[in-house]
């Protein structure tokens, strides 16, 4: 028998959201919403769909795996040097790629809890230990973040806005915990909703990086430029990071597709601009909603919200789930009395409302 590594008894499978298609051949329905994976309602940028049509007839060519192209348009948009940006295979991969490049067996990492699972996946596959810190459905103070980390400590995870509560972090407050990590301890900002966010304090972190060359910054197609599907993130860092992950990234993981598709989302402003604003209406008619019946709504910064049902969180997804829509339990991310709920169109979120009251009134 092959053994696999140690490290992989401790992993956990990864636990998406549902599909459509199961929910429809679950239970028989032709109606099925899905508001449980942040994607975008609206689709992929009508100008990212013509370029993705466009390179059908070169797909049997490799793609350029440094993507020089892609490349150059992310570094004009965020004035940054090429030599500061990496891609991903999704910003998964970007996870994966800090772990291959800089966490050793028997180091630690450090996170604000609950979040998003894979950084913890990424720790623990690399033979290192994930140190969550982390007050529930509270914003916890990046001061205990700061107080956790220690001399084995080669990663410090945040999420802003956080996924699944939808939190987020000043510039201030990053710049504080900034100056107290350690110059050899790797800052991971996971911006994947960033564009979203409204806050007037919501920093753009990009002048930072000349200050601190251990921040990273990561981002993604897969949100507001409603491209889930291509696969594609990247990170933006000091030159030494990005070179390492450069080093480990695999080949072509690029594929060409993905790269035609970014270019044009990038450009494509009516898109991006139409997204918030369906977004920023969701958040109107929904927080009231649940409010409403009681429930306690956190505010957020993302293209969801995370919603406090209380025990009977679990009874309500399932009652929707049956009912044809699909939303997000919270039991894995620790929080077992909440939901997060996906912004969707305005039908869809008034398919989400009318069955709620349903299930509300019994
Ligand atoms: N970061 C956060 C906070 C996320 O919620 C997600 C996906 N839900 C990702 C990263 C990964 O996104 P992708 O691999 O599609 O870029």
């Amino acid at each position: 028998m092959i053994e696999p590594r140690p490290e992989l008894s401790k992993l956990s499978d990864y636990v998406p959201g549902k599909s459509m298609d199961e929910i429809r051949a679950k239970y028989g329905l032709t109606d099925v919403v899905k508001l449980a994976s942040n994607e975008n309602p609206l689709g992929p940028s009508p100008k990212a769909k013509e370029a993705y049509l466009k390179i059908v007839d070169t797909l049997h060519l490799y793609p350029r795996g440094d993507a020089p192209t892609l490349i150059n348009a992310l570094a004009d948009f965020y004035g940054v040097k090429t030599s500061q940006l990496v891609l991903g295979n999704g910003s998964d991969e970007i996870i994966d790629m800090v772990g291959k490049a800089f966490i050793r067996q028997g180091d630690n990492c450090v996170g604000i809890t609950p979040t998003f699972s894979v950084y913890k996946f990424t720790t623990l596959s690399n033979g290192a230990e994930f140190i969550g810190v982390g007050e529930g459905d509270q914003k916890t103070d990046l001061n205990k973040l700061a107080a956790a980390i220690n001399e084995k400590t080669r990663v410090a995870f945040i999420c802003s806005p956080n996924n699944p509560t939808g939190v987020y972090y000043t510039g201030a407050e990053l710049k504080e915990f900034l100056d107290k990590v350690p110059s050899n301890v790797m800052v991971f900002l996971d911006e994947a909703y960033s564009e979203f966010a409204t806050a007037e304090d919501y920093p753009r972190m990009f002048d930072m990086l000349e200050k601190y060359p251990n921040l990273l910054i990561n981002r993604t197609f897969s949100k507001i430029y409603g491209l889930a599907g291509i696969r594609l993130g990247y990170a933006v860092s000091s030159e030494q990071v990005i070179k390492a992950m450069w080093k480990i990234k695999p080949p072509f993981d690029i594929n060409l597709a993905a790269q035609a598709a970014a270019i044009a989302a990038l450009s494509d402003k009516d898109h991006v601009k139409r997204t918030q604003e369906l977004n920023a209406e969701g958040i109107k008619v929904l927080k009231p909603f649940f409010e409403g019946f009681g429930f306690k709504v956190l505010p957020t910064q993302g293209n969801f919200i995370c919603v406090h049902i209380g025990p009977k969180a679990k009874e309500m997804v399932q009652f929707l789930e049956e009912n044809g829509m699909i939303i997000r339990g919270l039991t894995s991310f620790g929080l077992p009395e909440h939901v997060r709920i996906t912004l969707g169109k305005p039908e869809e979120n008034k398919f989400l409302m009318d069955l709620v009251e349903k299930w509300v009134k019994g």
